[in-house]
């Protein structure tokens, strides 16, 4: 069983690199992917984890992006971490979500007991920062009792402690993750509860400029959503693919509840930089 999206505390995971690949193996998966928001930086953990636990490891990201204004997630699998374009494109995501979350720190200080120290006290080592460490801040000051009531109440957007950050926009991310080796897939493209999505059109152009395959089995989709979605990845010539999308404790999703058929990752193999490392 392959899983190909896991985040981990290199981004807005609660399990260390090492405790993904752990969780991965305890489930019975042979292949798991990392993909941290916007970073690499758990890989080399999660490398050395996964030939402990005889676990295949796919090398990956999920990069933010925009297109027209909706935000788009992009996974990038087996890309070279080092290609100078890429690595420029996700060091100005990164700083700019810092101080874009510094900024909703202070404004959420204004009603609540919580400083920007207390949301960098929930932060790993390197980690890509996002609203998710707002949420772990607010719940260990009691505010909130977990990270889906925050997200649902003072974290949405369009509350006065909203505010976005910079992301590079999806066709040109779909062109440097190609450039880098990498092979993208858009991630949860039918995901109507995080905010607007994009139509088919765009799936188009983006396949156009070199996207991959659309991820279809996710828990945010429902069951119209992934069917209208694979006959869209036929007609385009888009590879299928099923993921987790797993949080450790942050979110419900269990490692392993969607997968990925072998010949999909055999392609996506194919195509990218990197190999699988395999045990
Ligand atoms: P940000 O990157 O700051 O925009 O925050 C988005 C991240 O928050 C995504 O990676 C989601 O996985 C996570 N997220 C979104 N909604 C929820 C929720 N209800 N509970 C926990 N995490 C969430
Ligand atoms: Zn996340
Ligand atoms: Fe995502
Ligand atoms: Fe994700």
């Amino acid at each position: 069983m392959i899983d190909l999206h896991t985040h981990s505390t290199a981004s807005d995971g609660t399990d260390t690199p090492g405790q993904v690949v752990e969780a991965a193996a305890a489930a019975g998966l042979s292949v798991v992917a990392l993909t941290d928001h916007d970073s690499a930086a758990g890989w080399d953990e999660a490398a050395e984890a996964a030939a402990g636990a005889g676990v295949a490891l796919v090398r990956g990201a999920e990069i933010s992006t925009i297109s027209d204004r909706v935000s788009v997630h992009l996974l990038a699998y087996l890309h070279d971490p080092t290609h100078p374009a890429l690595v420029a494109e996700l060091e100005r995501t990164r700083a700019s979500r810092l101080t874009r979350l510094e900024r909703m720190a202070e404004l959420l200080g204004e009603d609540y007991p919580i400083t920007w120290e207390d949301v960098l006290a929930q932060t790993g080592p390197d980690a890509t920062v996002g609203r998710p460490h707002l949420a772990d801040a607010l719940v260990a000051a009691g505010v909130v009792g977990t990270r889906d009531e925050a997200f649902a109440t003072m974290l949405r957007p369009g509350t006065r402690y909203y505010a976005p950050h910079l992301a590079p926009d999806t066709v040109d991310a779909v062109r440097a993750v190609r450039a880098a080796g990498g092979v993208p897939v858009f991630a949860h493209p039918g995901a109507s509860q995080r905010g607007r999505v994009v139509p088919p059109e765009t799936i188009e152009e983006l396949a156009a400029a070199g996207l991959a395959g659309l991820e279809v089995d996710h828990r945010d989709h429902d069951a119209p959503t992934r069917a209208r979605l694979r006959d869209l990845a036929r007609a385009l010539g888009l590879l299928v693919t099923g993921s987790s999308d797993y949080h450790g404790a942050g979110k419900p999703n269990r490692i392993g509840e969607n997968t990925t058929d072998p010949a999909v990752l055999a392609q996506i193999e194919e195509q990218g930089e990197l190999a699988v490392l395999r045990p």
